[in-house]
């Protein structure tokens, strides 16, 4: 018989309490993601593993490696705890890869189980291998084909290979956050990684109206809807607001250079009256230290405290490069096609706005008073499996 195991890393550290919590919302998301997938199946839990039954365990295995909290997974034969029926399963998995002049190591663990100790089953495991295959040679620290057994109190595992998840912690356990989405490349990078930190996401996208681009709404919201599909089950919504009345106001205002910071405070100013009125604790930007003028520590400072709440930066320490390929990892990279880009920025924007300036323009303007009327322009896309609904 087949299943399919996984492994959870860091959960392991939590007190018993705690850690009962996380592996109930994990199972529940692996349900709905396999549910998502129409993969009928049965989890149990024995003892510090997570098991899957069910008629297509590789296509069961590769719905859980996209589970938040899930270290790897792999599919595993079960049998009996016997340290004979586990070498005989072994040999045969071995069987399928292993050819002469290829080196190989045998990775046992046992707990709960009498008459043996780990090195004994890895021992009797890699002897009964070097029968069938005489001609590979035992290698512990670079071989060429891994297998794993394990013998529980539940029975024996095997299996040899790992599909590698995301890891972090089960999506639900964190808390809500406002993720601040643009049709960028950062910012859907920004918000999968505090989801894959546990936190329950919603997403504002602040739309400009005729000073944005034409596309960038359709970005955003194809940016959506591919976060949704990392959390199959869960309604995940996108709250847009019309931020074009500010930039009318703004535009209009002689000094140019600090339109990116009034901007950006507005912007966190209106996700910080939603995230209140939802309840949330934190928002969520793709700042990167550097990266633009609205992003060096001396702007980032004066910008901040416009938000009611705290504002986190999963990405303040990232290279370009490192982003990217984390986009095109989680399926949200898109080459800039057509006009998304923004036409109130200035050519010369301050690198390190006056707070004072700041906050007398904005009294100037009211942007209190436009913020709170934002905020109650929202429309709401709400997005599931990977569509929007
Ligand atoms: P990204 O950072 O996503 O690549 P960007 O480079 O166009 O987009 P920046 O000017 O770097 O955006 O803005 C920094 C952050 O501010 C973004 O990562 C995003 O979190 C937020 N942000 C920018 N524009 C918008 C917008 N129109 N709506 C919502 N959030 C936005
Ligand atoms: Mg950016």
């Amino acid at each position: 018989m087949e299943a399919v195991m996984i492994r959870y890393g860091e959960i392991f550290l939590k007190s018993e309490t705690v850690k009962r919590r996380f592996i109930s919302i994990m199972t529940e998301n692996i349900r709905l993601a396999l549910e998502a997938k129409g993969l009928s199946h049965r989890i149990e839990t024995p003892r510090g593993r997570i098991l899957i039954f069910g008629d297509e365990p590789r296509r069961i295995a590769a719905a859980v490696a996209g589970t938040f909290g899930v270290v790897s997974a792999s599919v595993c034969t079960m049998t009996s705890s016997d340290i004979d029926t586990i070498a005989a399963v072994a040999v045969e998995h071995a069987g399928r890869h292993l050819r002469p002049g290829m080196s190989f190591a045998v990775r046992a663990r046992r707990s709960g189980v009498e008459g043996f100790n780990s090195q004994e089953l890895a021992a009797a495991v890699g002897s009964a291998i070097l029968d069938r295959v005489p001609e590979a040679t035992v290698d512990l620290s670079t071989p060429d084909y891994e297998v794993f057994v394990e013998a529980r109190e539940f029975g024996g595992l095997v299996y040899d290979e790992r599909l590698k998840g995301p890891g972090g912690l089960p999506y639900g356990t964190q808390g809500e956050v406002v993720a601040l989405l643009s049709e960028g490349i950062d910012s859907p990078v920004a918000s999968w990684l505090m989801m894959r930190r546990g936190c329950r996401v919603v997403h504002v996208h602040m739309h400009g109206g005729r000073f944005g681009g034409t596309d960038g709404e359709e970005t955003v919201l194809r940016h959506h809807a591919r976060l949704s599909a990392w959390v199959p089950g869960h309604p995940l919504d996108l709250l847009v607001v019309d931020m074009e009345p500010f930039f009318e106001v703004i535009i209009a205002l002689k000094e140019p250079r600090y339109r990116c910071i009034l901007c950006k405070r507005f912007m966190l100013r209106v996700a910080g009256i939603l995230a209140e009125e939802r309840g949330a604790y934190a928002l969520v930007n793709g700042d990167n230290l550097g990266q633009v003028a609205s992003q060096t520590l001396a702007n980032m400072a004066v910008i901040a405290p416009a938000a009611s709440v705290t504002v986190l930066r999963p990405l303040i320490g990232f290279d370009k490069e490192e982003i990217v390929e984390r986009a095109r990892a989680i399926g949200t990279f898109e080459a800039r096609a057509g006009s998304t880009g923004c036409t109130v920025a200035p050519r010369y924007p301050s690198t390190a706005a006056p707070a004072a300036t700041i906050v007398d323009i904005e009294e100037k303007i009211g942007a209190k008073d436009l913020a709170v009327r934002a905020a109650g322009t929202v429309r709401v896309y709400r997005a599931k499996n990977g569509e929007i609904a």
